[in-house]
């Protein structure tokens, strides 16, 4: 019976917030929360992704939202235990509105509820066809002159944005665009994916020669189709290209390669856009009720404007446009930037014969990647978390169940570990120069990404190349002017060059927007990625999730999509759900949209 104790606790809190919240007393559903809780909902409540944080926020959610979202039938998740360590009883939980069934998580912490997440599985009515429910495929019996899969496919395609208008398109059609149209596929949302370059995964492809994924496999997977068991820890860009090659044929997505959305604008009476395609040599006009951006985070280069860029005679170019280093053996390479694409790009530099130098400004995150591997990662996304039964849907919503409020209190204790174990590492990279920073707060890889996106390398070689002098360091530094054949720097160094690379990121995703839409709607919506944690490059106010992604906006149907690979796999079931229950004419009231307190 002892075994069960946790079990006991959490159905008899349960028990309770079941009891309260049918009843509609939300007094009595607040007092089962811990003063300091936080409740995040993930499409369920709130038709919006979203963190309560304290009995406040908790109580004005469910003034607001409890009445239409009838909560039900509160439980320990089917076939789960509660389990209980360090004083906090965690378990999978069950749920259901009136209109979908949820899943979540819960932790108690003296007997009340400490972090909630509710989470939106399916749709009542409009669940996936999968399993007992799967297509049959074959059409068994006779008819004449019936049509075969691939003759309906073949239909489709030239039906659809032609003589019938998909609901929803969505620019972009990398893994982000990619994964969202295969879950809105599954849902019967007809959809359309734009794609300028030609082929699905071209723009894995078209990055610099050396790149390979930066996570390992077990955090990479797609919806519905994970790698196989043979699939190499980092995939090659190419590698990785082929495979959304593959699952976009094989999930059945209305992709157009070779097309550019040109512009959109978005009529608020008909409560439609128009959106204007080049097709190859076609302009094709289409009018979706909802569109997506998934153009890319990493997508909008950021180039700097320097004196003399216009008079330099060698190669310069953003990084995202680096070709690779083939024809620079015995050259002078110049790159500008000391993050994740700076790194790889000198290391390849290297590799090939250049001359190189890193030119670093400000200081730069790093970590070993067997250390991130190791202690970043290795209880969720790892073969040893897989040996010991974790599955990936699990592993992103333990990982979605942390508040990002207290996430960097979790992050601090690995990077200090981290900083402990590859104490000789950092020391080595500090004697030659380079800036070092563990992030603002010391919490880390992960809280910058989730903040900012950028300021960080996760060290696959590179660093020892920097820490023994084959990849020269001018740290410190800024970048002056360009001459004709060399670059100038803040201290007066003069820096030979034939080819110059500016590693220096990307802008916000809302850029998309004022490039597409207009600047308006850019401004209206403001700028996207960040948590407003008030940490260099992610100004406040706190805002508890990201902005603007996969969630509504300010402007009416007009939603971003993207991020790493986790993010585009787990988000995309959320967002994908928005879109369907708005296709169905399902009432989805937007609780706590958020402000926008900044443009790009
Ligand atoms: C160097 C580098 C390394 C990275 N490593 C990793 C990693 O290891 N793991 C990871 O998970 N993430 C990594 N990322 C981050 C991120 O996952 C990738 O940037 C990923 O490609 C994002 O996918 P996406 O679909 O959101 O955007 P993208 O892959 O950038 O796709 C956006 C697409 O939109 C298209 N597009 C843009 N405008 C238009 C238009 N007007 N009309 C039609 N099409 C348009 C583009 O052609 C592009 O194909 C890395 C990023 C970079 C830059």
């Amino acid at each position: 019976m002892l075994e069960k104790a946790p079990n006991g606790k959490v159905s008899s809190v349960l028990n309770s917030l079941d009891e309260a919240l049918c009843a509609g007393e939300v007094e009595r559903a607040v007092h089962l929360f811990q003063e300091d809780c936080y409740w995040r909902d993930l499409v369920t409540f709130t038709w919006n992704i979203k963190t309560m944080e304290g009995k406040k926020q908790v109580r004005d959610m469910l003034n607001a939202r409890l009445a239409d979202t009838k909560p039900s039938d509160w439980k320990i998740a089917a076939g789960e235990d509660a389990t209980e360590a360090d004083g906090i009883t965690e378990s999978w939980i069950q749920f259901e509105t009136e209109v979908a069934r949820g899943f979540g998580h819960m932790r108690l912490k003296d007997g009340r509820i400490w972090t909630l997440l509710t989470t939106m599985s399916e749709l009542k009515g409009h669940e996936e066809a999968v399993g007992f429910d799967r297509p049959m495929g074959a059409k068994h019996g006779a008819e004449r002159n019936r049509k075969t899969w691939k003759e309906d496919r073949e239909a489709e395609a030239a039906e659809l944005g032609y003589s019938r208008q998909p609901y929803c398109v969505v620019v972009g059609g990398g893994q982000g665009g990619i994964a969202l149209g295969a879950r809105l596929r599954q849902l019967n949302v007809p959809t359309i994916i734009i794609e300028k370059n030609e082929r699905p995964g071209d723009s894995w492809r078209k990055r610099y020669k050396s790149l390979c994924l930066h996570d390992p496999v077990w955090y990479d997977h797609l919806p519905y189709l994970p790698f196989p068991r043979n699939w190499p820890v980092f995939s090659p860009k190419d590698k990785i290209g082929d495979w959304l090659e593959m699952y976009t044929k094989v999930m059945e997505l209305n992709y157009w390669g070779s097309s550019e959305c040109k512009k959109a604008s978005y009529d608020e009476k008909s409560r439609e856009w128009t959106v204007v395609v080049q097709r190859g040599d076609k302009e094709i006009v289409l009018k979706p009720k909802q569109l997506v951006l998934a153009t890319g985070m990493s997508a909008k280069p950021n180039l700097p404007k320097i004196e003399g860029m216009d008079v330099f005679k060698g190669d310069q170019h953003h990084s995202s446009l680096h070709p690779g280093p083939d024809k620079y053996k015995d050259k002078k390479a110049v790159v500008i930037g000391s993050n994740n694409s700076a790194h790889d790009i000198c290391a390849a530099l290297w590799e090939a014969g250049a001359d190189v130098t890193m030119v670093q400004r400000s200081t730069t995150h790093i970590v070993k990647s067997d250390s991130l591997m190791e202690l970043g990662l290795a209880s969720l996304y790892s073969e040893q978390a897989v040996q010991s039964g974790m599955t990936t849907a699990k592993a992103d919503l333990i990982f979605a169940s942390l508040p990002y409020k207290i996430l960097h209190e979790f992050q601090i204790p690995v990077y200090n570990a981290i900083r402990e174990r590859d104490a000789e590492f950092y020391r080595r990279l500090e004697k030659v120069g380079f800036l070092l920073d563990y992030g603002d707060d010391d919490s880390g890889l992960f809280m910058k990404y989730l903040r900012r996106g950028s300021g960080y390398y996760i060290d696959v070689g590179a660093s020892e190349l920097v820490a023994n002098g084959s990849i020269k360091l001018k740290s410190g530094v800024d970048v002056k002017k360009l001459t004709e054949h060399s670059v100038i720097l803040s201290d007066g160094t003069e820096l030979p060059a034939d080819l110059v690379v500016y590693a220096t990121g990307y802008g916000s995703m809302n850029g998309w927007a004022a490039d597409l839409i207009s600047r308006e709607v850019a401004d209206k919506v403001g700028k996207a990625w960040g948590l407003g944690s008030n940490t260099t490059k992610d100004p406040g106010p706190w805002e508890g999730e990201q902005r603007n992604m996969w969630k509504p906006t300010q402007q009416e149907a007009l939603w971003f999509h993207g991020g790493n690979l986790h993010q585009s796999r787990h988000y995309s079931q959320f967002l994908s759900l928005q879109l369907k229950a708005r296709m169905e004419g399902i009432p989805t009231p937007v609780y706590g949209l958020q402000q926008v307190h900044h443009l790009g």
